[in-house]
């Protein structure tokens, strides 16, 4: 990453204390604040203060301290808003949604019958099409 990428970066500047943010989760390496735009009330954003840009870019070192976090927070959402559950969302790129370019992870706390649905399913043509796919998708691996 580029000094000037993090000089400019939104979520780097929210880091830095240098634009407002609702806090309630800080660590070593995450804080977390509320979505500005929420699809839930509680809507949360777990941010790292590295400056990575994608799940591609992330060090794996940081596994631990992200699912201590996603634990921390998820269960603290749920008895501050008495949500039922939560779904923990992570975009990579635009083709995904991604808007903020400054990996982070959505903790959206849940409620029975609420409604949201994130995405229409599809299928496969038939169960060879979806063989072959699985094939080229393990020798990519
Ligand atoms: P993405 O689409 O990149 O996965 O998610 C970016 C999220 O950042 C969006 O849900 C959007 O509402 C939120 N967001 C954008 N700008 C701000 C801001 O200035 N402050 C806060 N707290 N959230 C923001
Ligand atoms: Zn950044």
């Amino acid at each position: 990453m580029t000094g000037e990428q993090q000089e400019t970066c939104l979520f780097c500047k929210i880091v830095r204390g240098e634009i407002p943010c609702a806090a309630v989760f800080e660590s070593d390496d995450f804080v977390v604040f509320l979505d500005i735009n929420p699809v839930s009330r509680g809507h949360s954003l777990v941010v790292p203060k590295v400056h990575w840009e994608t799940l591609l870019d992330v060090s794996p070192d940081s596994g631990v301290s992200l699912v201590k976090t996603i634990q921390r927070v998820g269960s603290a959402l749920m008895k501050a808003t008495g949500a039922e559950g939560f779904n923990v969302v992570q975009n990579n790129f635009p083709a995904a949604g991604q808007e903020v370019a400054h990996v982070h992870w959505h903790i959206i706390p849940r409620f029975d019958g609420d409604g949201l649905k994130a995405w229409p399913q599809s299928g496969y043509a038939d169960s060879q099409d979806m063989a072959e796919l699985a094939g080229r998708i393990r020798a990519a691996c």
